[in-house]
């Protein structure tokens, strides 16, 4: 897959993510800054979308309060998402947050927040109301909090040669999150980078979004019938079982993982959340939803030098 086709899917998920928004699905006064109105989505892809963005949320947001915000969040390829406002408006803001993607990516979303002041405006509040702190120009925005930066993440020292520049702490405690983005890499790339993170940061989680057991029969069927571009195989990684998503962080190092596919973590939401989202749209196939969630995990690792509890986070 070239690069273009690659940038090409954070289109997709911003726009599946606007949809399920728009359903009301969940909260999200941003994305619609940054995305135009999206086509009608099945239910099934709006409540995936639910479950993944919960299901990190959920885990990020277990690992602030943990560290009492006193830590870092790296997001690698990015894309559109908005997490950092979100945050902010929870009073959940790290110390640093920072994006890494594409320069064709992060040249579109520094435009558009520069040109939305529904956008902007929190941004300048993150950093005390003072506007001159914020630049944003050559793709990139940089802030006392905030950073939006261009990377090869196939490049360890290009990624590298960044978080150094944004002042990234290594000894902080720091989270990485990636959400469908390592299948876009070779193995050796993705296991090049993962493993660079577990030796450069000693107290560190990841949470890793992505396609699992894709190489069976419905994996094939679903890619035919979704026609969603994030579905495509792209390799071995794409075939990946849950213990593949685990071992691929184990084997470089890493003292803990753990996985769990979109159907146990749809089953680990409050029952509140469950009953209201299952009242929003109708669903008559249950059991293309459940293959559907089958075929996508959540995976997320720990080193744990400091000692803070990385182990206990967990659905
Ligand atoms: N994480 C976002 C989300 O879930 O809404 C976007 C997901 S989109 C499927 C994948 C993103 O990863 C794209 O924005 C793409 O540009 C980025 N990406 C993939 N490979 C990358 C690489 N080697 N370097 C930088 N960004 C990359």
């Amino acid at each position: 897959m070239g690069d273009e086709a690659i940038q090409a899917t954070n289109d997709d998920a911003a726009s599946c993510k606007r949809f399920a928004i728009q359903q009301g699905y969940w909260r999200d006064p941003y994305l619609q800054f940054l995305v135009k109105a999206a086509e009608r989505k099945a239910p099934e892809i709006n409540r995936g979308y639910y479950v993944r963005t919960h299901g990190i949320k959920y885990l990020l947001e277990d690992f602030i309060k943990k560290t009492e915000s006193n830590c870092q969040i790296i997001s690698l390829g990015a894309g559109f998402d908005t997490l950092f406002w979100r945050l902010k408006d929870e009073g959940l803001l790290p110390k640093t947050y920072v994006e890494l993607d594409f320069r064709a990516v992060t040249s579109r979303k520094c435009y558009y927040i520069k040109s939305r002041s529904q956008l902007l405006d929190p941004l300048m509040e993150s950093c005390d109301g003072v506007k001159n702190k914020i630049s944003i120009e050559n793709a990139e925005l940089h802030s006392p909090r905030y950073h939006i930066m261009t990377a090869d993440l196939r490049d360890v020292a290009d990624v590298e040669s960044k978080l150094t520049e944004a002042g990234i702490d290594k000894n902080l405690p720091t989270v990485f999150i990636s959400e469908c983005v390592l299948v876009y890499m070779t193995v050796q790339k993705s296991s090049d980078l993962l493993k660079w993170i577990g030796d450069s940061f000693p107290t560190v989680l990841y949470i890793n979004y992505e396609q699992v057991n894709m190489a069976d029969r419905f994996g094939q069927v679903m890619q035919q019938n979704l026609r969603s571009r994030h579905c495509e195989l792209h390799g071995v990684d794409a075939c990946a079982s849950m213990d593949t998503q685990k071992n691929r962080f184990l084997s470089v190092g890493w003292e803990g993982a753990d996985a769990m596919d979109m159907m146990c973590v749809y089953h680990k939401l409050p029952p509140a959340d469950i009953h209201r989202i299952e009242r929003l749209e109708f669903l008559d196939e249950l059991e293309l939803l459940q293959q559907l969630f089958q075929h996508y995990c959540i995976c997320w690792a720990y080193k744990d030098k400091a000692n803070i509890g990385l182990s206990s986070i967990g659905f």
